[in-house]
């Protein structure tokens, strides 16, 4: 293109109507000769994998409640915002979020949509808060689906341990089988985890939550993908 404007350029100088034709048929020749020798080789592009977020609860239900919120509120309106923003500098996997109006767990139980309809290559993160009679209780884990922790989860494990910290009774692992939500996950064979961020009923583990959460989302996303972003 460059070659052309500046050969238009010298023609508008020296007035000839007589070669401007020429030149343009002369770089038309040049393109169609490079665009046929390069694309003989091109590879088929594999889909990129999907994450799927969930946040826990809503549509009505609103889950724990704990420091005048609720787990279907705080991580619909505070969690979620900074996920979607890091999803979208993700480029290896695709990273979305699950429709916030609804409760995957209702759309799963009740209406047999929700985790029977995600794709089998799928990987699910719901994200949910901890909850317990006793304003003591504190700390996350990640619910697991396998007896071992995948690389994800040790990962997952890491954000959690260096921004909230790691609840003792479990030291950062939980195995579960009795979610049954999560079982319909199982079943189908898709992979999953379920992040139980910290106690939304324990001030100091509110507190940290809301100090970290941009980093914590950053480091959720950049666990989840396995990708730094910039
Ligand atoms: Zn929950």
């Amino acid at each position: 293109m460059k070659r052309f404007v500046s050969l238009l350029a010298f023609g508008a100088l020296s007035g000839g109507l007589a070669w401007s034709q020429p030149t343009t048929i002369n770089a038309q020749t040049t393109t169609k000769a490079t665009t046929t020798t390069k694309k003989t080789t091109s590879k088929k592009k594999t889909a990129k994998h999907h994450y799927l977020l969930v946040m826990g609860h809503g549509a009505g239900d609103p889950g724990a409640r704990g420091n005048g919120t609720s787990e279907a509120v705080y991580l619909r309106n505070h969690l979620m915002p900074h996920l979607a923003k890091y999803a979208k500098k993700i480029k290896k996997s695709n990273v979305t979020i699950y429709n916030p109006s609804h409760n995957i767990v209702r759309d799963t139980l009740v209406f047999h949509k929700g985790s029977y309809k995600i794709k089998k290559s799928t990987t699910v993160i719901m994200f949910h808060l901890d909850a317990s009679t006793s304003a003591y209780a504190h700390s996350g884990h990640v619910i697991i689906h396998q007896r071992k922790p995948t690389a994800r989860d040790v990962r997952l494990r890491k954000v959690i341990k260096q921004y909230v910290g790691l609840n003792p009774a479990y030291n950062g692992y939980s195995f579960r089988t009795n979610l049954r939500n999560c079982n319909v996950l199982r079943k189908r064979g898709i992979d999953y985890s379920l992040i139980e961020t910290g106690f939304i009923t324990n001030k100091a583990d509110f507190k940290h939550l809301n100090k970290n959460l941009d980093k914590i989302a950053k480091g959720y996303v950049e666990a989840i993908a396995n990708e730094k972003i910039k």
